[in-house]
């Protein structure tokens, strides 16, 4: 048994296949293994699989990086390839011919046979086989349990291709033992594979690591994650105005519970709280909705300058960006982030609702624009709130609500009326932000030449 308490010996990684982009579920064994590493202490290693040439590319390699830093997954040791490391593998191929454990076999592709295991060779060519020794291989998985195999429904299992190139189950157990993994937290789906790594292991005079197999993410339908349930890559939520923190929250809590209903997690209070312990056996559902109250929740809370740099991109893109947003108007820009938080559920949300305060012209909506036409002499009446406001001293929400309602008992008209006008004046929308916060956002002289060109 590992000795918990010594956690300077704690040593995961996190072992992509760049076969393809970052998906959720990589993503979520990600945040586990680097969960687990924060926790004790220990050191989080990125290890690139990409012993498979034809179906890697550095391409998926570049995506699966930048995801990771994206989701705020930073990594203490590496990335390792494995392209870089076929020496090892062949090494340690060759030690296992040399004790015994391993033979070339020259049967044709697929045509393997027990008779080959008799003619085994230590030398000669072909493709080197594990010799799978009899007995039960039995471990305890720290989520699943125990689990116990017969090793004669394993077949002698290549090691290495004729080419020299390791397989998977070769190359993950001689990196493992390299780099000292004391833990291996990784999907579910590897659970099949452990037995055989656990017999590469001992014919290598390794010690074991401890295995932790974490659940399955369904969709809503219960059926595995797949395309048809909404993106699979991490990416496409960046894409889709997820700030990664939200994203990280939500990932965390599929197949982990903190055992009580807490739902909100910084990333301390997260690293504190984690343990495999509660990794569940259960599978995982994965629910957009889910995801979009986790956002709407971070939007709502995170600090100004960190909203302003996943903003800042978005409406560079949208062609909204100035830089006195960060200097003279920085207030007036504060005022707005605050006005539309509660209003947005992503990122996008902020860019579409800003237009009418950050755009240099104003699109107004001509039904909004019909209604409040009807209001009589209400351009007028605009027109009089536009010279009160010109000769108003200070600019704030009690001296413009005061203004308004003063004019409006003037004028016999509701003070609604006056400020549902305004709203189109300002907004050229018949739905906004309160209208005071509206005019402090666009500050005097905005809102003064828009009541005036009305
Ligand atoms: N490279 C494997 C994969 O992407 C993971 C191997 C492991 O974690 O043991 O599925």
């Amino acid at each position: 048994m590992k000795n918990m308490t010594d956690t300077s010996s704690i040593r995961v990684r996190f072992a992509p296949s760049p076969t393809g982009y970052l998906h959720v579920g990589g993503a979520r064994t990600a945040l586990f293994d680097w969960l687990f590493a924060r926790r004790y202490g220990g050191a989080f290693i990125l290890r690139i699989e990409d012993t498979d040439v034809e179906r890697s590319s550095e391409e998926m390699t570049t995506g699966i990086l930048e995801a990771l830093t994206w989701l705020g997954l930073n990594w203490d040791e590496g990335p390792y390839y494995q392209s870089k490391r076929l020496d090892l593998y062949k090494q340690a191929g060759q030690r296992l011919l040399e004790g015994g454990h391993a033979y070339y076999c020259a049967c044709p592709a697929g045509g393997h046979t027990i008779a080959c295991r008799e003619q085994a060779s230590r030398e000669g060519g072909g493709a080197v086989r594990f010799r799978v020794p009899q007995g039960t291989v039995s471990f305890k998985d720290d989520v699943i349990g125990e689990i116990s195999i017969e090793s004669d429904t394993i077949e002698d299992f290549v090691l290495l291709r004729s080419d020299g190139h390791p397989t998977y189950h070769l190359s993950v157990v001689v990196d493992d033992i390299d780099m000292r993994i004391s833990h291996v937290i990784r999907g579910t789906d590897h659970v099949s594979n452990t037995p055989k790594q656990i017999l590469l292991y001992r014919a290598l005079g390794a010690p074991l690591p401890a295995f932790a197999h974490v659940p399955l993410i369904l969709g809503p339908d219960k059926t595995r994650m797949s395309k048809r349930h909404g993106a699979t890559s991490v990416m496409a939520y960046q894409e889709q105005g997820i700030v990664p923190e939200a994203f990280r929250n939500f990932l965390a809590l599929l197949g982990w519970s903190p055992g009580t209903d807490q739902e909100m997690f910084g990333d301390d209070e997260l690293i504190q709280a984690f343990s495999l312990q509660g990794i569940s056996k259960a599978n995982a559902v994965f629910n957009p909705e889910k995801l979009s109250w986790f956002n709407a929740q971070y939007l709502a809370k995170l600090p100004d300058h960190k909203l302003i740099a996943y903003l800042k991109p978005e409406f560079i893109n949208a062609g909204l960006w100035r830089d006195t947003l960060e200097n003279e108007e920085a207030d007036r820009f504060k005022l707005l982030l605050e006005a539309l938080r509660p209003r947005s559920k992503t990122l996008h949300d902020f860019v579409r609702q800003s237009r009418p305060y950050l755009g240099t012209t104003l699109e107004y909506d001509q039904a909004a624009v019909a209604k409040v036409s009807k209001e009589p002499q209400i351009r007028e009446h605009l027109h009089t709130l536009a010279d009160r406001l010109q000769s108003l001293p200070d600019f704030n929400h009690q001296t413009l609500e005061a203004v308004i309602r003063a004019l409006a008992e003037e004028l016999a008209v509701k003070p609604g009326t006056l400020m549902g006008g305004a709203r189109v004046a300002l907004t050229g929308l018949s739905v906004s932000p309160g209208i005071f916060e509206v005019m402090m956002i666009l500050g005097p002289e905005t809102t003064i030449q828009r009541l005036r060109t009305f």
